[in-house]
């Protein structure tokens, strides 16, 4: 079984970024800058948002972080972002979802400019996305992508089996996989809460892309000998023998369908780094740069 190895394969994409921008600087005199809004004290929220600005230091991209209270009014985070649309400093701009209750996810996101949409989230980058035009792709998607392609794992003409339709993961990479172009062209199930046996069509996968949200959903009996499985979810479960009680576990039970897969990646260091990796792709390309 090949372990894809996503800690692996983000630090190759960043150091191609980090040698991309360097010359972009060259060029242009400026290095690509990255706005991050950060709303409340959410944990999780906070050490996403210390992991990507540590990217972009590593990189050497200009990056400046809002840390706002969680009882902010929409108006200020709506005018924040109107204040970076015009920040000609600024070439990518990062809400951190989730939001307070109070504030509509939607509104800000529609808010944000679609140059500026380094987290494809934008209805105009969603809908560039679904009829194949060249776009932000939404990071952790775009992650899954680039980790097929650099394992050398064509998704053309096999079936891809997605659980999971999430606006931000399920959804777009299926999306992103069906379109008619070199590594996707794929046949794509999507599998939800709606299916009676989600077991029947996750027994088809040639390639099986867990977003279910749920830890160890996926198991052993659920998958064909030979399957790819990319995991994309990230679950905290107790474990005593841990050192704080707790570890990070997937949606697939891992120890279980690596008897049966040839290939997986693992959690953590499978997809959960690509994500980074991708916004800073995203970012340099909102800059005018490329990889
Ligand atoms: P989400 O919004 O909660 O969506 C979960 C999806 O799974 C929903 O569409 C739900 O169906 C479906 N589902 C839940 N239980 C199911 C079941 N028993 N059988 C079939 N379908 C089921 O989650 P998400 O945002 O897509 O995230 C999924 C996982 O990926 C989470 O663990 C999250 O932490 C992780 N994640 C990781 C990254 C990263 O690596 N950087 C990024 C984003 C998310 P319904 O629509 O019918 O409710």
């Amino acid at each position: 079984m090949i372990i894809i190895d996503g800690k692996k394969i983000s630090q190759d994409i960043k150091n191609e970024v980090k040698i991309a921008a360097g010359k972009f600087n060259l060029e242009n005199g400026f290095f690509p800058g990255l706005a991050f809004i950060l709303v409340g004290e959410n944990p999780a929220s906070q050490s996403y948002v210390k992991s990507k600005g540590k990217a972009c230091e590593d990189i050497g991209f200009y990056s400046v972080t809002e840390r706002l209270p969680a009882t902010v009014s929409e108006h200020e985070v709506l005018s924040l972002i109107g204040r970076f649309n015009n920040d000609s400093k600024i070439h990518g701009i990062l809400v951190q979802l989730p939001l307070p209750k109070h504030i509509n996810e939607q509104r800000v996101i529609e808010a944000i400019s679609p140059l500026k949409d380094v987290d494809g989230f934008h209805p105009a980058s969603v809908g560039k996305m679904m009829i194949g035009i060249d776009t932000f792709f939404p990071c952790t998607p775009y992650g899954i992508v680039e980790l097929l392609k650099r394992s050398n794992i064509d998704p053309s003409g096999k079936h891809v089996v997605v659980v999971g339709r999430s606006n931000i993961v399920g959804k777009p990479i299926a999306n992103m996989l069906v379109q008619k172009k070199e590594w996707a062209n794929a046949v794509v199930t999507i599998a939800h809460t709606g299916a009676k046996d989600i077991s029947y069509y996750t027994k088809q996968a040639d390639i099986l892309i867990a977003a279910v949200g749920k830890a160890k959903a996926i198991t052993k009996e659920m998958v064909k000998p030979g399957v790819v499985v990319i995991d994309v979810g990230i679950n905290r479960i107790e474990d005593s023998s841990a050192k704080n009680g707790t570890r990070l576990v997937g949606d697939v039970d891992y120890d279980g369908v690596k008897e049966v897969a040839s290939a997986m990646t693992p959690v953590p260091g499978g997809v959960g780094p690509m994500t980074i990796a991708m916004l800073m792709v995203n970012t340099l390309k909102a800059a005018g740069g490329k990889l």
